[in-house]
């Protein structure tokens, strides 16, 4: 059964603004996910319709098999929300925090301060227990957060870029928090705009860019296409068949321009012998990004602005 499976989910906020065109997205139980995008892709809008916190405008949402529309309440129990900013009361005391979304979820209160013992000892905010909420730093309210969003058992955790403003150190116990938890059966899903990040966590990823999804699938066949490199060669004259090229795919052929997908390490003199033998011969070449490649590029690029 899949955790998650979104179908033609599609969003026009009220402003007339189309922020999902139509999504189509399946993430297997016990995957570590990651929905990678740059800033105003749709990634929060995504994730809080599959909350219940945004309506959406069409398209479907399941969650372990349970529908958004047909059994919401089926759905929240399920999930465990981290959201983007920091929504607790920041004069509560910290274990009253726990305590008391357990209550919302209906856990008995002797149950409930079990549980936040728990949470609270494995994201090291057990000494900090007593104290309020706005006296925690930054890296430990992401914790009590995540801590939060756990207190129920979800089978499914989402982090809506969990580790944004968080420093190294922090972050690099935060993946290793959200490993052992995944380890231990807990499907994770997260969005973030950082590629290592999502490289160093997620086994499947899907990208998504202006409301589309523009890829999707294992992280290993995303890395290698990101290390591929498109080629247009203008050549003498129009062929009048497509070249036949070993070890080389022609992704486009349009009168005398050729385009080819190689790999960084591939020979190109090999390349040139093999469009000579066909009696082609080359009078230019160019680079040209792909897709893929720009919206890394935009994503890099937002990161420098904001830093
Ligand atoms: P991301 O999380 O990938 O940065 P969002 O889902 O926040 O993207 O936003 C997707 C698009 O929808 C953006 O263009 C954003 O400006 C727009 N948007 C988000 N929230 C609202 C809203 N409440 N009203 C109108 N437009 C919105």
């Amino acid at each position: 059964m899949s955790a998650l499976a979104l179908k033609n989910l599609t969003k026009t906020y009220r402003n007339g603004h189309v922020a999902l065109r139509g999504i189509d997205l399946e993430v297997a139980e016990g995957d570590f996910f990651a929905l990678l995008g740059p800033n105003g892709a749709g990634k929060s809008t995504a994730i809080g319709i599959i909350a219940s916190l945004v309506n959406k405008s069409a398209g479907s949402v399941a969650v372990f098999g349970r529908d958004l529309d047909r059994d919401p309440n089926g759905v929240k129990v399920n999930i465990g929300l981290v959201p983007q900013e920091f929504n607790f009361n920041q004069f509560e005391p910290v274990e009253e925090i726990l305590v008391n979304q357990a209550g919302f979820h209906g856990i008995p209160r002797r149950q409930a301060f079990v549980e936040a013992e728990k949470w609270l000892r494995q994201l090291e905010l057990w000494d900090k227990r007593r104290g309020m909420a706005r006296e925690l730093s930054g890296g430990m309210k992401r914790r009590l957060m995540i801590a939060r969003a756990l207190i129920h058992r979800p089978r499914l955790l989402i982090l809506d870029e969990p580790t944004a403003g968080v420093d190294i150190e922090i972050r690099r116990a935060m993946w290793k928090f959200l490993s052992d938890i995944n380890r231990q059966g807990v499907t994770i899903i997260l969005t973030t705009h950082y590629l290592e990040e999502a490289e160093s966590l997620c086994r499947n990823i899907a990208i998504i860019n202006h409301g589309r999804i523009v890829e999707h699938g294992g992280m290993a066949q995303l890395l290698r296409k990101l290390h591929k490199e498109h080629l247009v060669l203008n050549l003498a004259e129009a062929p009048a068949r497509p070249p036949q090229l070993k070890g080389f795919t022609v992704i486009a052929a349009n009168d005398a321009s050729l385009e080819v997908e190689i790999t960084q390490d591939c020979n190109l003199h090999d390349l040139f012998r093999q469009l000579e033998a066909q009696g082609l011969r080359v009078i230019g070449v160019r680079n040209k990004q792909n897709r893929l490649e720009r919206i890394m590029l935009d994503m890099a690029d937002q990161r420098k602005e904001a830093s």
